[in-house]
């Protein structure tokens, strides 16, 4: 990756980042394999932002076919129409960077045969023929997200969730370090903590609203927060919503569930609480040393850059008690979410 100021380079906007600072080994990039399930509206906006920058190699997971109910969206063409969303991804984004090595699977994970090949290209995807950087969960639907999580409780891999409400009107990105962060299973929808029809999350035959731009601001959120968790620069935070009536984007850690329904979640949370050096969430020393400094504010929820310049206003602040359980948690977010 040259680091020439040339008309004729693609990278020298980005290497500029090094130079200024900010990054300190940019080219690094062109190592790195991140694996994404579903390219709709969100997945395909962040496979093309990541190419834009150079990352080593994508690997893509989807079964869908492009429609025209899609052009709302960001990413695909009319004449995509009819072709595999992941091939279609494909074509695209060779022609952005002809770079970045793209692998594309067009296949449901779901089923017993997919689920244990994705296994393996967590496992072997990489460039160097190892595991995956990080896997991206972009999907639409709860089977597939609880898939995700058993893989990568399964494989101890960590990964970020991320998605759009039915009204279009808010979305959120999640990290997820297994045993060390909430898994999915560990704070489940509501609909499902409270024994409702999992089902209803997506309901066959209703059509959710989409708009290109809150798909593009929760892309944009995943995309920045991968460059900043692979290159290592600025803060990654475990939880970041944002609600389009208010413009409100709150962020707090969501801590795992002792009496997680999966297995393998509780298992790795026991082994870090035995091993706590070993854990991977660099952040939490931080956090906490922030935490401290603000009596009703636990968690150190604050306004970005703000804290030290003015007294940050009081719907800035999610209610957020330790004891409390992550379905109260989740409680909270859903009224913050439909709060208008
Ligand atoms: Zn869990």
């Amino acid at each position: 990756m040259s680091t020439e100021v040339r008309d004729d380079n693609p990278y020298s906007r980005l290497m500029a980042l090094k130079r200024m600072g900010v990054v300190q080994n940019y080219e690094n990039i062109r190592k790195f394999t991140v694996l994404i399930v579903g390219v709709g509206g969100i997945g395909s906006v962040v496979a093309e932002m990541l190419t834009r920058c150079g990352i080593g190699k994508l690997i893509l997971y989807d079964y869908d076919r492009v429609e025209l109910a899609n052009m709302n969206r960001m990413f695909y063409l009319p004449t995509h129409e009819g072709l595999a969303k992941v091939e279609a991804a494909k074509i695209s984004l060779i022609n952005i960077n002809p770079d970045v090595e793209i692998e594309t699977h067009n296949e449901n994970i779901c089923t017993i045969e997919n689920y244990e090949k994705f296994n393996q290209r967590i496992l072997n995807g990489s460039l160097t023929g190892g595991r995956v950087d990080l896997v991206l969960s972009c999907v639409d639907n709860y089977a597939a997200r609880m898939t995700i999580n058993k893989s990568c409780n399964n494989l101890n891999q960590l990964w970020f969730e991320s998605g759009v409400s039915e009204n279009a009107m808010s979305g959120h990105i999640q990290q997820l370090i297994p045993g060390e962060l909430a898994c999915f299973a560990c704070a489940p929808p509501l609909v499902v903590a409270n024994d409702g029809d999992e089902n209803e999350i997506k309901r066959d035959g209703v059509c959710a609203a989409s708009l290109p731009t809150t798909m593009g601001i929760i892309a944009g959120f995943l995309s920045q927060t991968v460059l900043k968790f692979l290159l290592q620069f600025g803060e990654v935070s475990p939880f970041l919503g944002y609600n389009a009536f208010s413009d409100f984007f709150p962020k707090y850690p969501l801590t795992p569930n002792p009496d997680c329904t999966d297995k393998k979640c509780k298992e790795l949370q026991q082994y870090y609480n035995d091993h706590p050096e070993e854990r991977r969430l660099k952040e939490e020393k931080k956090v906490e040393e922030k935490a401290s400094a603000h009596d009703d504010n636990e968690w150190g929820i604050s306004i970005e850059g703000g804290e030290d310049e003015q007294a940050p206003q009081q719907e800035t602040f999610v209610e957020v008690k330790k004891e409390q359980s992550l379905a109260d948690l989740m409680s909270s977010m859903k009224k913050l979410q439909t709060k208008q």
